[in-house]
């Protein structure tokens, strides 16, 4: 039985790009045919292909003995006499999804020698993370090949036990109700999660804050049938950061350290300035000077408090052309970012890489863009370090759910952008694929308003937790 997944902007986004580094790992195969069908035909159509002599196949695939088989890149290659595997993957080459990757690899060769071929290389195809781009993209440098094979022989023998439990797995009429998903903690389950597993409510032990560092702990609740918070017994030890949010879920009372947080606030310096970027990430760099997925800030909000007690100014930036926003926006910054005073962010880690990225585009800049990294105040450590904790962030110190509680007269629901994943896809399309001034003007309008409340939430929290 299959169900609907709705696929969310992040995803989507994972997908497109997968898609973009595809396209280019191709191009390191020239005269390379492509296998257009899908499924029992383009077992065929790969068939056909091969008898013709083709020696560079995309998307070879084969059916055998009950498996079947994509290949990214198939081809022929002299020196070695056989045939070679490419496996091209939409990540990086410092990424460590690696034996993932190499399990797919072997599970194709696997299928491939089934077939009656001999396989005599595999190869991991990935984005070359100190790729930089430098005028016209020369496919070779931007793609990494990383030859597998000794490590996909090594586990040969697991992967044959892999395979038999699929095929057991699959020769089952009922659907499986047992799978090791239920032990992962939310961020890492499946898509279809709560498809499989409806018996676990949308809120639950998962997602206990930091549960999947305690993966003994996570499967003893669920072993035990505690699914909901409240199901756990109040001597079960947890560390001390769950054992906050699972007290607070519990009872219903927030634990607020007003001393810490009060201790913490005192370390801001005036002019207070609130930054935040809305960025692109693209898989395949299109600025120049780029690296593959890096964080392209095409938008800041900035609030500014010059005085205790002064009038709160605002001023933005949004880039609106088909160009690169970084010099622009890194000019504009410097002109509204004074020289001393408390740089107030949720999540340095993000702005602060944006800060080192921008850097070593412009090193005339660095010093300026090192220095905002050291006023760096993160607003978002009061909730990550726990001392505020209220059974509404559920476990989380995003700024969407701190903001509901904290100032629910602001609120994101009647936004048309409402997040980053949103503001990254409407930017995207208003650069590159709307024609209508109207609709773009709209976006550009859409895109202010949500990063203008991203600062001004972070000003309302600041005064809210003052007076705590
Ligand atoms: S949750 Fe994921 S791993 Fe578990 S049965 Fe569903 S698809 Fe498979």
């Amino acid at each position: 039985m299959f169900t609907d997944i709705t696929i969310d902007d992040f995803q989507q986004q994972i997908i497109d790009q997968g898609h973009e580094v595809e396209a280019w790992a191709r191009r390191c195969f020239p005269g390379g045919v492509l296998v257009e069908s899908k499924r029992e035909q383009a077992v065929i159509d790969t068939q056909a292909f091969l008898e013709a002599g083709e020696k560079i196949i995309f998307q070879a695939t084969f059916q055998t003995n009950g498996g079947y088989a994509m290949i990214d890149v198939l081809h022929w290659e002299d020196n070695l006499g056989g045939w070679v595997i490419s496996e091209v993957k939409g990540t990086t080459s410092k990424d460590v999804k690696k034996s993932e990757h190499v399990d797919d690899a072997a599970f194709q060769r696997w299928v491939m020698q089934q077939a009656g071929y001999e396989v005599k290389q595999v190869n991991l195809l990935e984005l070359d993370k100190e790729f930089r781009k430098d005028g016209d993209i020369n496919p070779q440098l931007l793609i990494k090949f990383t030859d597998i094979t000794a490590e996909i022989d090594a586990r040969q023998s697991d992967l044959e036990i892999q395979i038999q439990s699929a095929k057991d797995l699959l020769a089952k009429t009922e659907e499986p109700r047992v799978c090791e998903c239920v032990y992962k903690s939310r961020s890492n389950q499946c898509p279809c999660f709560s498809y499989c597993h409806p018996e676990v409510p949308d809120y639950s032990v998962h997602d206990i804050c930091r549960i999947g560092l305690s993966k003994k702990k996570l499967r003893e609740m669920v072993d035990n049938d505690w699914l909901e918070i409240t199901d756990i017994p109040l001597e079960f030890k947890l560390s001390p950061n769950q054992t906050n949010h699972v007290h607070t879920t519990i009872t219903g009372d927030p634990i607020i350290r007003s001393g810490k947080i009060q201790q913490a606030l005192e370390t801001i310096e005036y002019p207070i300035y609130f930054l935040d970027y809305e960025t692109w990430p693209t898989a395949v760099p299109a600025f120049e000077g780029c690296y593959p997925f890096q964080q392209v800030p095409f938008q800041y909000s900035l609030h500014v408090l010059r005085e205790p007690g002064g009038e709160l100014e605002h001023t933005e930036f949004l880039h609106t052309e088909n160009s690169s926003p970084m010099p622009h926006l890194v000019k504009q910054l410097r002109a509204e970012i004074g020289d001393t005073g408390s740089v107030i962010v949720w999540n340095k880690k993000f702005e602060g890489k944006c800060h080192e990225d921008l850097a070593e585009a412009f090193p005339e800049m660095a010093e300026f863009l090192h220095g905002l990294n050291n006023r760096f105040f993160d607003l978002m450590e009061i909730f990550s370090k726990q001392y505020y904790v209220h059974p509404d962030f559920r476990g989380s110190s995003s700024i969407k759910y701190a903001l509901p509680v904290i100032c629910p007269e602001l609120s994101y629901a009647d936004l048309n952008v409402q997040n980053g994943g949103a503001a990254c896809k409407t930017w995207k399309q208003m650069i590159f694929d709307t024609e209508d001034t109207t609709k773009a003007a709209q976006m550009a309008d859409d895109l202010r308003a949500y990063c203008k409340l991203d600062t001004l939430a972070m000003v309302r929290i600041w005064e809210a937790l003052l007076q705590i």
